[in-house]
């Protein structure tokens, strides 16, 4: 079991080494806050939690990191496991120390371990992505190290989901990060319990010979720094075991056994200049037999996460070849440290700024083409524009592009959730489902049973293409009939636009050769390919609108009363604006303005040139022309359809006597009835009196006659009249 002191003493030194002179006060205040917090809680060795974040706390002061960032390791676990607030960190440590330890938490959160390759790369993604701030994620990295550091009190199960996790995410992100030596110590462990008998192969194998490598390592060393000293060139070399996970891989990438394996020791030969580690290098070449084709030059060539060295391999005493690496102090932190040495040479100048973010955008862009073994090319610098990753409440991560809302969440989930949708969570707050969501964001989708499906605006709502398919395909099946009128109302309204007679009256050869212009077999499946959104009906009436005309113009007797639709005519008849044509289905209806009828009213309906049926009250003037037997052809039957229940414009003219504030009383009595106005107007006449015109919408006659006895009930209203334009 591990004691708080000894963790305490071991981060003081390190800060002492890596920060002297900084100001203790807020990291002492931190230590004790999260100590607190955290103080119900143990490890899984007993040990008191506390532990866990003075260790993080020392790898990211050894990262070189700063005083923000150590404080948000010593709180890194403290919203997520304790009573913390955002709010009380940032009271106490800044607002900046409160957003590292929120950025841990959502990483702390997400659910990164997925054995699906597709989904792999997406969790490395947004894993950049959700970390708005670098040093959320070298938080991170070293509170993974941590725990991967005391993983044998873990359970088996949980050994291996999180070594999975480490080699997936948190070695590829630390190799990309350049942070050569973490990446190692990720690998080792993660091997430790994945391959525990490899491991275990290596291990014993190197304890074996350790004397032996120890002693050629020496005198390798004492060659060089032999050489080098009777040059004067000022150097630090030492030998090493390349890493446990690097062996194996090449026994596993050369199918080689270990006695075969050469090629695992490696030198480091540190200087102060680079013109030294050129001349090293000729001192090198100088004292052992060079191995043809391994040099590599990474300082006129760095690598795409900054690292700088020479490499070069050569055979030593005893015919064993080993590889050296030359370079220069400098070069080395970044190779130890990567993207954190970067951080320490720039300190001071507000770190964690947008510049920085924007420099890791750079790096993680430049890695793109290089290494195809490497992930790098999953990492694509549009990704922080493109797509936005948010969670299931389970923490499960969806990826969606960027600007999505719940609706696209809810149907990436699946499409039943989608159409069962009516409401949604966004960090367990209620929001509108049009809603923007943002990276990190948790969603939880809100679904009932009754509820009645997708909405059409939902289309113009959501940004993904998931969504808005499902969501056609919806209408498409579970609103047939709906889809159907609806596409008719766009079609006709799109065709009376453009001043085209309407299809169905065209004969019934060319109503074959649209539809197959169409690609429909009949109109109602155009109609309900229209309602659901397959298709416009701009782009469906431009298809035909060529054939139409020159049909139109072709027929020079356009009076002809309209033709049946012979599909339509063997089934029941449909109404039209809650208007049934005796006789004739599938045709334009339109309510003559002179008189408004409503559903109630006796009507007749006049068949205009190319508009469809024009319905007027039986007592309008205008429908006295039917009695003209030049036109009798053209006046039809026609009959409410009692089940519409749509609304209907209608005029009423009030004649009143000229008073102020009257207007304002007929528009109380609409408002308190709520009759919905469309339109009210008053105009005063020389005697005394005036006319108000109120134009508004009812279901038919009897709902008028309400209205029509209110507006009476107003003093000075004298009469009313059916409005006659
Ligand atoms: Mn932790």
């Amino acid at each position: 079991m591990e004691s708080f002191s000894q963790h305490y003493d071991s981060l003081y030194a390190a800060l002492e080494r890596y920060m002297p002179g900084r100001d203790m006060t807020l990291i002492e205040q931190a230590i004790r806050y999260a100590e607190d917090k955290h103080k119900e809680q143990k490890r899984k060795d007993g040990s008191p939690y506390i532990i866990h974040p003075l260790a993080v706390a020392e790898i990211v002061t050894e990262m070189g990191l700063d005083t923000d960032a150590v404080l948000g390791a010593l709180l890194h676990d403290c919203i997520e496991d304790t009573d913390a607030s955002y709010d009380d960190i940032a009271k106490q440590f800044g607002d900046t120390v409160a957003q590292l330890v929120e950025g841990v938490t959502k990483l702390t959160r997400a659910n990164f371990s997925s054995s699906e390759e597709q989904q792999m790369e997406n969790l490395r993604k947004m894993f950049m992505a959700m970390s708005q701030d670098i040093r959320v994620v070298l938080i991170k990295i070293s509170d993974r190290l941590h725990n991967m550091r005391t993983m044998q009190y873990q359970s088996q199960a949980k050994q291996i989901t999180k070594c999975r996790e480490t080699m997936d995410i948190y070695a590829p992100l630390a190799h990309r990060l350049g942070m050569q030596k973490i990446k190692w110590e990720l690998e080792d462990l993660s091997l430790r319990y994945l391959e525990p008998e490899a491991h275990n192969d290596i291990m014993s194998y190197l304890k074996a010979r350790e004397e032996h490598d120890k002693a050629f390592m020496r005198a390798i060393q004492e060659k060089i720094t032999g050489r080098l000293l009777d040059m004067g060139i000022h150097n630090e070399t030492y030998g090493r075991i390349k890493h446990v996970y690097s062996i194996y891989r090449k026994m596993e990438e050369q199918e080689k056994t270990l006695d075969e394996l050469y090629d695992i020791y490696a030198f480091r030969v540190v200087v102060d200049t680079i013109p030294d580690c050129y001349n090293v290098l000729g001192h090198i070449h100088d004292l052992f037999s060079l191995v043809p084709g391994r040099f590599k030059d990474y300082i006129s060539t760095p690598k795409p996460n900054m690292y700088q060295s020479l490499h070069t391999t050569v055979i030593g005493t005893q015919g064993i070849p080993f590889e050296v690496q030359i370079r220069t102090w400098e070069m080395h932190e970044t190779a130890e440290y990567g993207i954190a040495a970067h951080w320490k040479y720039k300190q001071g100048d507000g770190a964690g700024s947008e510049k920085d973010f924007e420099w890791v955008r750079r790096l993680l862009e430049s890695q793109q083409n290089t290494d195809a073994e490497d992930y790098v090319n999953s990492l694509k610098i549009d990704m922080f524009d493109d797509e936005v990753f948010v969670f299931t409440p389970k923490g499960k991560i969806v990826s969606l592009p960027a600007g999505s809302t719940p609706i696209d969440f809810a149907y990436a989930i699946h499409s039943g959730v989608g159409n069962a949708m009516v409401g949604a969570k966004v960090n367990n707050r209620i929001v509108n489902i049009d809603t923007t969501l943002s990276n990190g964001d948790i969603v939880e989708v809100i679904t009932s049973k009754a509820g009645r499906g997708p909405s059409r605006d939902w289309l113009n709502i959501c940004k993904s293409n998931q969504a808005r398919t499902k969501i056609k395909q919806w209408f498409k099946k579970e609103r047939r009939e709906e889809n159907v009128l609806h596409g008719r109302t766009s079609f006709e309204a799109e065709m009376r636009r453009l001043l085209l007679p309407l299809p169905a009256a065209m004969d019934e050869e060319l109503q074959q050769s649209l539809l197959k212009k169409l690609s429909f077999d009949n109109w109602d499946d155009m109609y309900a390919a229209i309602g659901y959104g397959g298709l416009t009906a701009t782009k469906a009436v431009g298809r035909i609108r060529d054939d139409i005309n020159r049909a139109a113009k072709a027929d020079k007797a356009n009076t002809i009363p309209l033709k049946l639709n012979p599909e339509a005519a063997k089934g029941s008849r449909h109404s039209v604006n809650g208007v049934i044509v005796e006789d004739i289905d599938s045709c334009m209806i339109k309510f003559s303005k002179c008189c408004t009828p409503v559903p109630g009213d006796a009507i007749t309906g006049f068949i205009t040139k190319g508009f469809g049926v024009s319905i007027h009250r039986k007592d309008c003037p205008n429908a006295n022309g039917r009695k003209d037997p030049r036109q009798a052809a053209r006046w039809v039957q026609v009959r409410w359809d009692t089940a519409a229940e749509q609304p209907f414009e209608t005029t009423l003219e009030l004649d009143c006597i000229t008073r102020d504030g009257l207007l304002l009383d007929v528009a109380m009595a609409m408002t308190s009835i709520r009759a919905r106005v469309k339109e009210l107007s008053g105009k005063d006449l020389p005697d005394g009196h005036s006319v108000f015109t109120v134009r508004f919408e009812v279901r038919n006659v009897a709902e008028l006659e309400s209205i029509r006895n209110r507006l009476l009930n107003i003093r000075d209203v004298m009469g009313t009249r059916r409005g006659q334009n």
